[in-house]
């Protein structure tokens, strides 16, 4: 019987496990893929307190060990569902089953698709999600950044380093992401801003040729030559396999306030997955420490 099952090993769910173990619970964080959550493919993380440059991939690493230098257990498995009740909840996983007295929910999102015909099928061959996992294929070549945050204005500045030259189109003329990003982009000289443009089509057979781009305000077409697209368009939660223990919102987050507590006694959720406004590394590091409080309380009050 484990206090705390984490699902999830982003920056909420390791910062979930390191709190819990040193609030000496036995806790296990349980992840479908790599550890590290999303801020592991960041090039360069330059706003989390007192730390001021780090990679995504060193921060994710450090909070790993962390962790589990300080007792907490990991294992890659993909939890499927949860039954039960505050004080012996049941995790199921693809392979085995995980008894808890308490579970933290912190299974971050997953990347938004544009929802083109052929974005699947040119996946891999020039369209992708991750520009530092795949911005070397591109070195010296033409790339395109679709999106109007952070990580779209992170990637653009990451490819202009590696890339001949690189696009960006938004949709809006205004950015989402900090103006900071923005000066840095346009004082870039092979990097052209396109504003407000959405990508109409993929095009190529083999691989990515070209994009053929709608003005937003005109409804005026233009094509541009490109070798590859980088999609950053946001990003969608995956909580559908606990819509029938915790109440989700429209969008499919989880609901719950700063306190991170969920419809359900004995289930916290915590980063990105629930519903809030700041979705940051700060915040979800925030969030992480606050679930693991919360559990440790509940379970101290049991
Ligand atoms: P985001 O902030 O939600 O931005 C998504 C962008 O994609 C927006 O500009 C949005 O346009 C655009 N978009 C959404 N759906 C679209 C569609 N169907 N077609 C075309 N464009 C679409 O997502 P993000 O940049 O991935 O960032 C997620 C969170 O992580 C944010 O809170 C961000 O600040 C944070 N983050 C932080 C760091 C850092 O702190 N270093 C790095 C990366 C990300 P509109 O603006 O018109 O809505």
């Amino acid at each position: 019987m484990y206090d705390i099952v984490v699902i999830g090993a982003g920056t909420a769910g390791m910062t979930a496990g390191l709190y819990a173990a040193r609030g000496g619970m036995k806790v296990i964080v349980l992840e479908g893929e790599g550890y590290g959550g999303q801020i592991v493919v960041s090039p360069e993380v330059e706003n989390y307190p007192g730390i001021p440059n780090i990679s995504g991939y060193d921060f994710s690493e450090g909070l790993y060990k962390q962790m589990l230098d300080c007792g907490a257990e990991y294992k890659q498995a993909n939890v499927t569902r949860i039954e039960g009740d505050f004080g012996s909840f049941k995790v199921y996983t693809d392979s085995e089953a995980f008894d808890a007295k308490t579970v933290i929910l912190a299974t971050g999102v997953k990347n938004r698709k544009l929802g083109l015909s052929n974005e699947e099928q040119m996946t891999g061959l020039g369209v992708s999600y991750c520009a530092t996992c795949d911005g070397n294929f591109f070195r010296k070549k033409t790339v395109a950044v679709n999106g109007g945050g952070n990580t779209a204005l992170e990637d653009a500045i990451f490819l202009s380093k590696i890339c001949e030259k690189v696009y960006v189109i938004h949709r809006r003329n205004a950015f989402r992401g900090e103006e900071a990003y923005v000066k840095q982009l346009k004082a870039l000289d092979n990097v052209e801003i396109m504003t407000p443009y959405t990508v109409d089509s993929i095009n190529g057979t083999e691989r990515v040729t070209s994009l053929t781009l709608n003005n937003a305000e005109t409804n005026d077409k233009v094509d541009i030559d490109v070798n590859g697209l980088f999609v950053a368009i946001g990003q969608v939660p995956n909580n559908q396999a606990f819509a029938d223990v915790v109440e989700l919102d429209e969008a499919g987050y989880i609901k719950a306030l700063e306190d991170t507590l969920t419809s359900k006694k004995g289930i916290y959720a915590a980063g990105d997955c629930r519903t809030k406004e700041v979705r940051q590394l700060a915040t979800a590091a925030a969030d992480g420490a606050t679930a693991a409080y919360k559990a440790i309380n509940d379970i101290n009050l049991m």
